[in-house]
């Protein structure tokens, strides 16, 4: 778990007043859109199965007039809507917290490519597809959308949208912010705002699609999505690197974007933990190389067609080894080796998870003061929980630090739960000494709400209320989410 909150566990209200509301539902939408009963609770646990909640219904449109059919029938029964992409949310977004109040609204079979042009470099991608399968169909035509996170064969584009999703290629190509051109978005009273263009330049007012991306289904619901694509890369070389200390990795880092031509595409921090981890979650993983150095990254440079990434990676290598900066590595020798390295990175993840519930944190910080903020987070943990292991990784090149915190075995949830929660505490507290972000990736949700309004400044609270209440009056758009507006009622 990230964190420890109090959230409704099942549904403790009449059971026949909330099968009458779903009855209203198949009346209104009909049976084919809404499931009821039993089949409403895989969609009501979130991904680490922490929370397991309820909802009214689940409503699976097929097309964006469904939706938007769906929206105005929620609405007429005073019920209100939480969208689900491909609950990979790891902030509660999409896991309901009103199990009489709230309907899910899946999209996912809503999975189809509109369109898909090769010549514009684009595509008309419905919110419900899968990253993973769109990502395997833009390859057939020769073509890349970057767009790559741990859980891609699960979350939807939707979900990707709303949450802006990052990822490890965030560095070269930026956010999901950065890939979209365009929207469609069915708003809280049914309206469909079509903004599916895919222009490149439009500076025609104020780009109201931005409104919708990290907006966690707070003020509509995103049907389809229009977006940038990249030719394939062709080449990708990958390394394992070992450092005698964490400002070695980010005094490579910043070499790399000078000297690579801006062809990194990844460049991945690990602690020495993450051998162990790994292989707890994949026994069989083989050892790439000595598990003493106190920092590793993973890093990969790609690109296509006249450009030697293989020679580059070489030559840069052999410049930062004879200058000591890096102590040891090992490049992968085919895409087989490739695969087998970045399995430590993602396999690390699931060790942290068989170890049992912990805090998983997704915070960011200016990058020169990455190593600083790390050394002084894991310092201030140690001393106030002596007991817990830290595991400090993740997507250094964009300042993006996974600071997470390992209670030790044989603790009851209560015992856990407590250090999970004084280990926050004294976290942020840290973080705010540098001025960091809370949530540099996985947005609000319900989870990380307290900790976000106790740090909003008053101005924007007051901007995020004006806007929920000007596009959602009734507040029926994922109440509970991100924040408490007053002023919305709902
Ligand atoms: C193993 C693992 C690795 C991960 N790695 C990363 C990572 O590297 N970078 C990163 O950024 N995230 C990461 N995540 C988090 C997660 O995968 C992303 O946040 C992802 O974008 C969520 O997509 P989803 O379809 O699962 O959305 P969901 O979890 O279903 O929903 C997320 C939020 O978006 C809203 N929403 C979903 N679909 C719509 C829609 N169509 N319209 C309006 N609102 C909608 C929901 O209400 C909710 O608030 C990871 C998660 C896991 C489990």
């Amino acid at each position: 778990m990230t964190d420890v909150m109090e959230h409704p566990q099942g549904t403790d209200q009449p059971e026949a007043a909330c099968a009458a509301v779903a009855a209203r539902l198949v009346d209104a939408l009909g049976a084919d859109m809404v499931l009821t009963g039993t089949d409403v609770a895989r969609y009501c646990r979130d991904w680490h199965g922490d929370v397991e909640t309820g909802a009214v219904a689940v409503l699976r449109p097929r097309s964006t007039q469904d939706v938007a059919q769906a929206v105005k029938a929620v609405a007429a029964l005073g019920l209100s809507l939480v969208p689900q992409g491909g609950n990979t949310g790891l902030v509660l977004g999409a896991t309901p917290d009103d199990p009489a109040g709230q309907v899910v609204l899946s999209l996912e079979r809503m999975t189809a490519i509109r369109r898909l042009d090769a010549d514009d470099f684009s595509a008309v991608v419905e919110a419900g597809a899968v990253l993973s399968e769109f990502k395997d169909k833009v390859a057939e035509a020769g073509l890349f959308f970057p767009l790559a996170l741990g859980a891609q064969g699960s979350c939807r584009i939707g979900g990707n949208v709303s949450t802006n999703a990052g990822g490890i290629n965030v560095l070269r190509y930026g956010m999901t912010r950065e890939l979209v051109l365009g929207l469609e978005v069915v708003l809280p009273d049914g309206s469909i705002f079509d903004g599916l263009s895919a222009l490149r330049k439009d500076n025609r007012g104020i780009d109201l699609k931005q409104l919708f991306i990290g907006a966690e289904g707070t003020l509509g619901v995103v049907t389809a999505v229009a977006v940038k694509l990249l030719p394939q890369p062709d080449q990708v070389a990958t390394a394992l690197l070992g450092f005698n200390a964490l400002e070695d990795a980010i005094r490579l880092y910043r070499r790399a974007r000078r000297d690579c031509c801006d062809l990194m595409s990844a460049f991945e921090f690990m602690p020495p933990l993450a051998f162990t981890l790994a292989q707890e979650a994949i026994p069989d993983l083989p050892m790439p190389m000595a598990a003493d150095y106190p920092a590793y990254v993973l890093m990969e440079i790609s690109g296509s067609r006249l450009v030697d990434v293989d020679d580059l990676m070489s030559r840069f290598l052999e410049g930062v080894m004879a200058d000591g900066l890096v102590v040891d590595g090992v490049v992968a020798a085919s895409q087989a080796q490739a695969r087998t390295l970045w399995l430590f990175r993602e396999g690390m993840n699931e060790g942290q998870a068989k170890r049992g519930r912990h805090l998983r944190t997704d915070v960011s910080v200016p990058l020169s003061r990455v190593p600083d903020f790390v050394r002084e987070a894991e310092a201030a943990i140690h001393a106030a929980l002596p007991d817990c292991t830290c595991v400090s990784y993740g997507h250094v090149g964009d300042g993006n630090v996974h600071l997470n915190v390992l209670p030790p075995a044989g603790l009851t949830r209560q015992e856990a739960d407590a250090r999970i929660y004084q280990a926050k505490t004294v976290l942020n507290a840290v973080l705010d000494g540098f001025g960091g972000s809370i949530s540099a990736e996985h947005g609000i949700g319900r989870l990380k709400k307290p900790d976000f309004e106790a740090r909003l400044q008053p101005v924007k609270r007051q901007l995020l209320t004006s806007i929920k209440a000007a596009i959602d009056p009734q507040g029926i758009m994922n109440p509970g989410c991100q924040l408490n507006l007053s002023g919305v009622s709902g």
